[in-house]
């Protein structure tokens, strides 16, 4: 049974890995084969630098939690899934009993375990046992690589509900990487009339503008502010989505906001930023984060399976289990034009 396993910082290998404690099926688990992950771009900070803030490499990990996948053997108690169904799996499981999931707020349980951040393993590999409640049945015209993408969709879905989006609402989407481009689509199916999406990459702002009502604009060239400003007679717009990690353009989030907008940090900040309470202050602004999500995965699936949200123009390449090594070489080269790429295990 071979995994593809963080070895140290810069080095991966497709081997054989024993994960005795996580092969046992409780009677409210399922056991599922994998079938597709997606890279995404924490597994490839994972790679290339051994770790995230706290969470640091300390010992060989498996990589990958953006999953889907078939169930090949259901626990006693289970009700809602049987051998054979086609399924995602949220990859955060909590405490069920803190007091945060009693709240409704398991995303952020302290004691959250989520797949591939240390010390917790991933599922590049060939099976995983999963608890029913974390894993969601497949609509059968949802192929199994736009429910790999459900994971990274949920983010963009859980922004979306944060800032409360309204019909007819403009929003500015900052960055077009995977995160930047699900936030985008989630925008527009809460009823955005119109998104502005914000890179320095043509080709990504020319994939994004194929999305629907999105308009690209390349910062590199062209004054974010002014064109906002301009396209919405100087109102700006109702939301700001912050998906690109910048501090120059955290810095700026309340630029373009329009009175009592909103602004939504998605993009994870590595350092402390600097935020500008003043511009906010005159606005009224209200600003929210998000942590993943909560309570959004059959939210996504319902809204692949009815055409509502489509992600395949986000999937640009797919690699076989065994290229796996090469596929994380590639993502850690920030390919242009590449947004999300997968891997598929053998079935
Ligand atoms: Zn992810």
């Amino acid at each position: 049974m071979k995994s593809l396993v963080l070895e140290e910082k810069l080095k991966l290998s497709l081997r054989d890995f024993p994960i005795e404690r996580e092969e046992t099926l409780g009677p409210r688990d399922v056991r599922i084969k994998l079938h597709t992950v997606g890279i995404c771009g924490s597994d490839v900070h994972y790679y290339t630098h051994g770790g995230a803030g706290i969470f640091q490499v300390r010992a060989p990990m498996i990589l990958g939690h953006e999953a889907s996948g078939t169930v090949i053997e259901a626990g006693s108690e289970v009700s809602t899934l049987k051998v054979g169904d086609r399924v995602c799996m949220e990859p955060g499981i909590p405490d069920p009993n803190s007091r945060a999931t009693r709240l409704g707020l398991y995303n952020v349980d302290p004691a959250v375990r989520f797949w591939a951040t240390p010390p917790v393993h991933g599922v590049l590999r060939p099976t995983v046992v999963h608890p029913e409640n974390f894993t969601f049945k497949l609509p059968d015209n949802v192929s199994f690589a736009e429910a790999a993408m459900v994971e990274p969709l949920a983010v963009g879905v859980h922004a979306a509900t944060k800032a409360q989006v309204k019909p007819g609402d403009v929003a500015l989407v900052i960055g077009a990487g995977p995160i930047g481009l699900v936030t985008a689509l989630a925008a527009l199916a809460a009823g955005c009339a119109k998104v502005f999406v914000s890179d320095i990459d043509d080709s990504k702002l020319e994939l994004a503008a194929k999305l629907g009502t999105i308009t690209p604009v390349n910062v590199s060239r062209q004054d974010l502010t002014q064109e906002i400003l301009t396209a919405t007679d100087g109102w700006g717009v109702e939301i700001v989505f912050e998906c690109a990690g910048s501090p120059r353009a955290a810095e700026a989030v309340f630029d373009a906001l329009c009175p009592a907008g909103r602004v939504v940090f998605i993009g994870v900040q590595m350092h402390p930023i600097a935020y500008d309470v003043g511009k906010a202050m005159v606005r009224e602004a209200r600003v929210e984060h998000v942590f993943r999500y909560a309570h959004v995965f059959p939210r996504c699936v319902a809204m692949l399976s009815s055409g509502a949200i489509d992600v395949k123009p986000l999937i640009t390449r797919t690699f076989g289990f065994e290229e796996s090594v090469r596929a994380f070489e590639i993502a850690a080269s920030a390919p242009k034009g590449e947004v999300k790429m997968q891997i598929e295990l053998p079935q």
